[in-house]
């Protein structure tokens, strides 16, 4: 049976951004309901419970200058812990097959040489990116039509030390550097203040802490402000918008509304039927910014057995099948490791069937740590190119040639207003950005009801 349900303002997606939207709508006083596909709120966040245990299965880590999610965290009273391990990362020699410890950086000592050239460029190139408006960098046009791939085969000749960059690179931006456009990249230096914070492995970077109790705590919460404003599968799969409101088409529901805020990454803006049908530049563009893929293998463990031989549970292995590991667990707590495997390596794990999939990375967290990785308590794994209402992540990755997309994305049109943290222009790809783009979209609104 379908429902029938009139609205001031309709949000379709109770991720981060749509929920912050839909509170901030409610708390001035405005009637708003949430539609949200999955059974569940949190989208590209989600907390698994093992017996008592959360499980971060995406997104998890709060960055140092992720102030809208820390904001957040401490209206709900929801603490965070420091990440372990962070700035002691260990790599995986494949020549050697052992462990070794990053001295500084995750390769052979002979191959640091020729990658501190690369890495001071890239950091000259930051200081000319401005992090609010990047495509204003003075050589942005040419950045936007230069993969990082071809860039890095020039600045760095030798394979293998480029192959541990790249394998770090694809973990950022979790997509084939011949894929992602040096302007990205730069965008992606720029608003986190240098490379090295980025990219983990640096004190006051977008690693720092983890959130007690699980990252999708704080969308619960907003989610029980919300109470029955929240509408659960419910699926939109058209959108009539005109002079007069918009109505909605979805799963068992159909919506009429003043106005609608689409909070979706953008392989699903695309994927909804629209009426009259998107402008040409705006459907053009949602097709330009794919999900990047990523595969995350969640592992609990009777205590942290890696550090009695000095490892710091933090693995990068930019040859084999499954490219990362970090040592995740909570002061005090049980012991836990986070595997995450991006791009086309990402892609084929998802070929496999799960139960392989889950080998595969258990075998080469046996490989990097010992045996006693071989039969954790509690593991948990998710392709998120294969979970339908996300297609992928950790975000939408814009072609090269695309600029940087942020603000076009975040443009209204008519009484469709948009957030996700495609939208964002700081914090792009990040649970904070998806906050700042609810907020923003939120303010758009409420300027224009009021
Ligand atoms: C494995 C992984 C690790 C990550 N790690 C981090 C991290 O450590 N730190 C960090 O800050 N960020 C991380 N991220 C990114 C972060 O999770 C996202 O940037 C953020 O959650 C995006 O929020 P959003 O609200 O913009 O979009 P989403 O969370 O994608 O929300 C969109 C919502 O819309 C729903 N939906 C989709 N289609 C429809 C439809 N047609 N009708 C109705 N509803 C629909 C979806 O189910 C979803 O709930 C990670 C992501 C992944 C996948």
């Amino acid at each position: 049976m379908t429902a029938h349900r009139d609205t001031e303002v309709a949000v379709i997606g109770a991720g981060y951004a749509g929920l912050t939207a839909a509170a901030a709508i409610a708390d001035a006083g405005h009637d708003v309901l949430v539609l949200e596909a999955r059974q569940r709120v949190g989208g590209r966040v989600w907390t698994l419970d093992a017996d008592g245990v959360p499980l971060d299965m995406g997104g998890m880590w709060v960055g140092a200058g992720h102030m809208r999610f820390r904001a957040l965290l401490d209206r709900f009273g929801i603490a965070t812990y420091p990440t372990p391990a962070t700035g002691s990362a260990d790599w995986w020699d494949e020549r050697a097959a052992r462990l070794r410890r990053a001295r500084p950086l995750p390769m052979p000592a002979w191959a640091i040489p020729f990658v501190l050239p690369a890495m001071a460029r890239i950091e000259h190139m930051r200081r000319r990116t401005p992090p609010d408006q990047p495509w204003r960098a003075p050589a942005a046009e040419r950045w936007d039509s230069l993969t990082v791939a071809q860039w890095l085969r020039r600045w760095i000749p030798l394979r293998r030390p480029r192959q541990v960059v790249e394998s770090t690179l694809v973990l950022s931006t979790c997509e084939e550097l011949s894929r992602v456009s040096m302007l990205t990249l730069m965008a992606f230096v720029a608003d986190n203040g240098g490379l090295m914070r980025g990219v983990g492995g640096a004190e006051e970077g977008a690693d720092q802490d983890l959130v007690v109790g699980g990252a999708d705590g704080a969308a619960r919460r907003l989610a029980d402000l919300l109470g029955d404003r929240v509408c659960l599968g419910a699926a939109v799969r058209e959108i009539h918008h005109g002079e007069a409101g918009v109505a909605l088409t979805g799963d068992g529901v159909r919506v009429r509304a003043r106005r609608v805020v689409v909070a979706l990454p953008p392989p699903q803006v695309a994927a909804i039927r629209w009426t009259p049908a998107l402008p040409a530049w705006r459907r053009s563009l949602v097709e330009r910014v794919p999900m990047g893929s990523v595969t995350k293998l969640m592992a609990v463990y009777g205590r942290p057995f890696w550090r009695d031989a000095g490892w710091s549970g933090e693995v990068l292995d930019a040859a084999g099948p499954v490219s990362s590991l970090f040592d995740v667990s909570p002061p005090g707590g049980p012991a836990v490791l986070a595997s995450l495997t991006c791009g086309a390596k990402s892609r084929e794990l998802s070929a496999l069937s799960p139960g392989q999939r889950r080998r595969r990375i258990i075998d080469a967290m046996v490989r990097w740590l010992g045996p006693e990785a071989t039969t954790p308590l509690h593991v948990a794994d998710v392709s998120w190119e294969d979970e339908e209402f996300s297609r992928g992540g950790y975000a939408g990755v814009p072609w090269p040639g695309t600029l940087v997309p942020s603000a076009r994305l975040a443009a209204p049109i008519g009484r469709v207003h948009f957030a996700g943290t495609e939208t964002a222009t700081r914090s792009n790809g990040y649970i904070d950005g998806a906050i700042a783009s609810g907020e923003r979209a939120a303010a758009e609104v409420l300027a224009l009801l009021n």
